[in-house]
């Protein structure tokens, strides 16, 4: 048995340091360059991985050496990688990556193998049957998506999606979700609401619990995330923390997210309140650090970190 199953892609990221993000048409001088392994399945099962969860990753990379050095990366963390499917005629994913000086990012993704596992593969696959959550996001085939949530559900499993990149959600999928988790943005452009304000938040997220999701948590980036059901509301609060690349953030939120809950026998609102309070701790680390699957912090930092109670304080919403 599994803590975490991801169904997911697998992504170089080609991260370029600039003081500025260019407008159309402009050239501006980079002052900095790195692969960093990243996709935002792959982050999100190194994250659970590094809280401590035991965790199987579902995806597809090419033939070339960016597909080995993401699997070597995963299999150095401990995570079976033993469902990842080769395509030979397509390129593993690539995300190219702008991040300024003020940490904010940019990011155009080619998904090129990631869109190579289908719901026929994981039919296939009894690492989902055997896992206690199952996570899965939008750069991957949308059918894989609600394929593997029928298998979860079928099993009594807890499904987590994370609709990013943004798009609309099939009725289907919402239904077979427990918990859905959109950003800002991506809560925009599924509700047509920008998630400001209490009003506005509850109105987003009650689109998608009254078509079947139930539990919607929104992340608020610095200013945390927002849980909601048909009966309760809560923001939980992010740490103040200096940010200097906010990639992987919602990422290892997700990640640390479903190692909480994986440890729990039940979901419930109060459950989910501490997962955020835990996840919101695992993204503040990683936002003070550059890269995906660079930043994501371990167990034993968390532990360090959080102990140091003058250095991490709580931020008014
Ligand atoms: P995404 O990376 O998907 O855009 P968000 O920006 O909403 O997601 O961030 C996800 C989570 O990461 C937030 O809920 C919060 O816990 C944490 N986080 C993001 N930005 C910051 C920040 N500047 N300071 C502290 N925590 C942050």
């Amino acid at each position: 048995m599994y803590d975490v199953c991801v169904v997911g892609s697998l992504n170089m990221d080609m991260v370029v340091n600039v003081d500025r993000i260019p407008n159309i048409g402009e050239t501006v001088l980079a002052n900095g360059f790195k692969k960093i392994p990243g996709g935002k399945g792959a982050n999100q099962a190194v994250a659970a991985r590094r809280m401590g969860s035991s965790v199987v990753m579902v995806g597809c990379v090419g033939d070339d050496e960016n597909g080995r050095i993401l699997i070597d990366n995963l299999d150095k963390d401990g995570i079976d990688t033993a469902y990842i499917k080769k395509d030979l005629e397509t390129p593993t994913g690539i995300a190219l990556i702008y991040v300024d000086k003020e940490g904010r990012n940019n990011i155009s993704v080619y998904p090129g193998a990631n869109l190579q596992i289908n719901k026929e593969d994981v039919n296939k696959l009894n690492s989902i049957i055997e896992s206690k959550v199952v996570i899965t996001q939008f750069e991957t085939p949308v059918e894989t998506a609600i394929e593997s949530f029928k298998l979860a559900k079928k099993n009594k499993r807890i499904t987590i999606l994370n609709p990013a990149p943004a798009r609309q959600i099939p009725d289907e999928l919402i239904q077979l979700s427990d918990i859905i988790i959109p950003n800002e943005t991506e809560t925009e452009v599924i509700t047509g609401i920008k998630p400001i304000d209490e009003k506005s938040i509850k109105d987003a997220a009650d689109i998608m619990l009254h078509k079947g999701a139930k539990y919607v948590i929104i992340t608020l980036g610095e200013k945390g995330a927002a849980i909601v059901n048909k009966e309760k509301f809560v923001i939980v609060e992010a740490y103040k923390v200096n940010a200097v690349d906010t990639t992987a953030a919602g990422d290892s939120f997700i990640g640390g997210l479903a190692h909480y809950i994986s440890k729990k026998d039940n979901l419930s609102f109060d459950i989910l309140q501490d997962a955020v309070k835990f996840a919101n701790k695992v993204s503040a680390i990683a936002v003070t650090r550059e890269g995906a699957q660079s930043s994501i912090p371990y167990m034993w930092e968390l532990k360090q970190i959080f102990g140091e109670e003058l250095i991490w304080k709580r931020l008014e919403y």
